[in-house]
């Protein structure tokens, strides 16, 4: 029974994080990946307690969560650090202002 129980939690455990990779994903290409790794895991921790029945609606959740927030800030970035200097350019800037660095 032992090598069962291992096998279960660990089912429990891979599906729950197949599950979390949704919102995970979500969140990465929104900005968003500390949302994004929270959800992935409740959908591990969800999954492990109750199953899909909970992980399903942990990712749901989780993804309209990171969508909604993303539009109350009207899909703007936050200001981020140039690559080459450090300078802090504003969000939607190709050229550093300082050095000319490209910003990804
Ligand atoms: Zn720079």
């Amino acid at each position: 029974m032992s090598t069962n129980y291992g096998a279960v939690v660990f089912g429990a455990l891979a599906a729950g994080a197949i599950i979390g990779l949704i919102p995970f994903l979500v969140g990465k290409y929104n900005g968003n990946q500390n949302l994004g790794l929270i959800g992935l895991a409740a959908c591990v921790v969800g999954n492990f307690i109750a199953g899909l029945l909970l992980s399903i609606p942990i990712a749901v959740g989780f993804v309209l969560g990171i969508i909604l927030t993303k539009n109350k800030h009207g899909g703007v970035s936050s200001p981020r650090n140039c690559p080459n200097c450090g300078a802090q350019v504003p969000a939607g800037t190709l050229f550093c202002n300082r050095c000319g660095a490209r910003i990804k």
